[in-house]
């Protein structure tokens, strides 16, 4: 802690975001570049450097804070990025798209704006990165032993990235064309660009993982094959098996997964697609779905020049700060109303003429929609809801829709490719693999992690994930491991 009294002489500061008329008409990323490094070190000195930090606990990988906000306060860039890589693969991801539970964990959030932990930590990811203190790290002996990774989002690479350091010969299996997983196609580019995931993934060649892209485990190739190629797989498949809102007028066409458009939205940015197919140009857009992926689908549509979006929530508006009785700090507020960069863009290019503020109508529940003579929905009827989910009579409304992307959230690995049916995988009652205390599931020599297993999470954890497995792995190859394995297979963010 360079000044001690950091936390008092200092106001919090974010990352400015570019101006919404600007960046609402392109797709870079919402912040202003080179806005960041020279307010961070001041920002960094407002940590205290607490006794018990519990912004460290809070973060699912165990992420140094303390030390790297000392670090960064006395600008020792170098040693900033040996500790923040310490614990993190791909700091320069969760810099950028963490929701930062660490923040609603940091002690000085109690009766103060908490220390930007996010910022200071993409700042020493990009400082990093500039000042070549991230080069590939090739084992230096092999071990004779090989991987299959099946799935490369953040627990697939995180998982490779692990192995392959630790002298083992990973090949990752990738069923679409380009790896990254929902940060490729999901995640839109004006959240985190591209450039982040490709600057990986060249490390992560560099260092001797192979990627086989455009290859289904299970459809393009046997999951048998696998195992009597490997000596090891797993599996990080992710949980992309969607949601449905089965009302009247379901079967319209023009109601799609919020799924189905992200990735068409994000292969133009590839330069795969000339347009979308799905393209909100002049639509009345309207996202069922109240949490971060309907947020996407919003500035994507506002990006690609929608005629109005609207974002229906079905819970209640909530309160502007948290409820400490039922989320006390250090746990994360899932409850509080957030203004995402997207939600700011919606609000002041008043998107959604029929919603009072930032594109939200809360506790809106879908009834039915309507369709012209062809068959292609109109309109959207809805009611407001109370809190035990039932109308509230009279607040019937209807929404001109002719595009409707379904936000619901996932509840399982999807089953299409057979992977699960050939290696006649345990599964929980949810719906995710199920697996033992060291990752294993109940084939031999098979493992599963990240959303796969552990149900839709967030790339903290699914980095958490991949370094843990990682370590079972190894331990299972050699006998023992050194590998770090920052959390358990049950382990949950901190709840009351
Ligand atoms: C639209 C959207 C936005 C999000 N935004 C954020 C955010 O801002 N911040 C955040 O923290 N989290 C966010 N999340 C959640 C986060 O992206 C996921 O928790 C995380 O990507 C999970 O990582 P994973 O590696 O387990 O799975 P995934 O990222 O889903 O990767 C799984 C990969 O496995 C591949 N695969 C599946 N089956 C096979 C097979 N049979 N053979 C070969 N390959 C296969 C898939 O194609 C995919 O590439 C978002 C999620 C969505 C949907
Ligand atoms: S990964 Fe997320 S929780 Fe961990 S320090 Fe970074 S922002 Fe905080």
């Amino acid at each position: 802690m360079a000044d001690p009294k950091g936390f008092m002489t200092t106001p919090r500061q974010d990352w400015p975001r570019r101006p919404v008329e600007e960046r609402a008409r392109d797709w870079d990323e919402v912040h202003v570049p080179g806005a960041l490094l020279p307010i961070i070190s001041k920002q960094a000195d407002r940590c205290m450097d607490c006794g018990i930090p519990f912004c460290h606990d809070a973060c699912p990988l165990g992420n140094l804070i303390p030390e790297w906000n000392d670090l960064v306060s006395r600008e020792d860039w170098r040693a900033a990025a040996d500790r923040l890589h310490a614990t993190n693969n791909f700091p320069e991801f969760t810099g950028r798209l963490c929701p930062a539970p660490c923040e609603a964990g940091c002690v000085l959030a109690i009766n103060q704006p908490a220390v930007t932990i996010k910022n200071v930590e993409c700042a020493i990811a990009d400082r990093a990165w500039e000042e070549g203190f991230a080069p590939p790290r090739p084992p230096e002996r092999l071990s004779g032993k090989t991987v299959a990774v099946i799935g490369s989002g953040p627990t697939g690479l995180a998982a490779a990235q692990q192995l392959t350091r630790a002298g083992h010969t990973v090949a990752v299996y990738e069923r679409d064309d380009r790896p990254g997983g929902l940060m490729r196609y999901g995640i839109p580019a004006f959240k985190m660009e591209k450039r982040h995931l490709e600057r990986r993934l060249e490390q992560m060649r560099a260092e001797g993982t192979k990627f086989r892209t455009s290859t289904a485990v299970g459809r393009d190739i046997g999951a048998d094959e696998m195992r009597t190629r490997y000596d090891a797989v797993v599996l990080a498949t992710g949980a992309t098996a969607w949601r449905d809102l089965p009302v009247p007028g379901r079967e319209l066409t023009g109601i799609h997964q919020a799924m189905e458009y992200l990735p068409l939205a994000n292969r133009v940015r590839e330069g795969d697609l000339e347009t979308s197919p799905l393209s909100a140009a002049g639509k009345h857009v309207v996202i069922v779905g109240g949490g971060d992926t309907g947020a996407d689908c919003l500035g994507t549509a506002v990006r690609e020049g929608a005629a109005s979006v609207t974002q229906l929530d079905i819970y209640a508006l909530p309160d502007a700060v948290r409820d400490e009785d039922t989320e006390p700090w250090p746990t994360y507020p899932m409850r509080v109303y957030r203004l995402s960069a997207a939600h700011e863009e919606a609000r002041d290019l008043r998107t959604a003429p029929v919603a009072d503020a930032d594109a939200r109508l809360f506790a809106a529940s879908t009834l039915r929609f309507d369709g012209d003579a062809r068959g292609h929905v109109r309109s959207l009827h809805l009611t407001e809801v109370d809190a035990r989910r039932s109308p509230v009579e009279g607040t019937g409304r209807t929404l001109p829709a002719d595009l409707v992307l379904l936000a619901l959230g996932f509840s399982g690995p999807d089953r299409e490719d057979g992977l699960v049916d050939q290696l006649g995988l345990e599964m929980e009652s949810r719906g995710t693999i199920a697996r033992d205390s060291g990752f294993a599931t109940n084939v031999p020599g098979v493992f599963a992690a990240g959303d796969a297993a552990r149900g839709q999470s967030l790339i903290v954890w699914a980095i958490a994930e991949g370094r843990a497995v990682a370590a079972a792995v190894d331990r299972h190859l050699t006998g023992s491991s050194r590998l770090p394995a920052p959390i358990g297979p049950h382990d949950r963010p901190m709840a009351v």
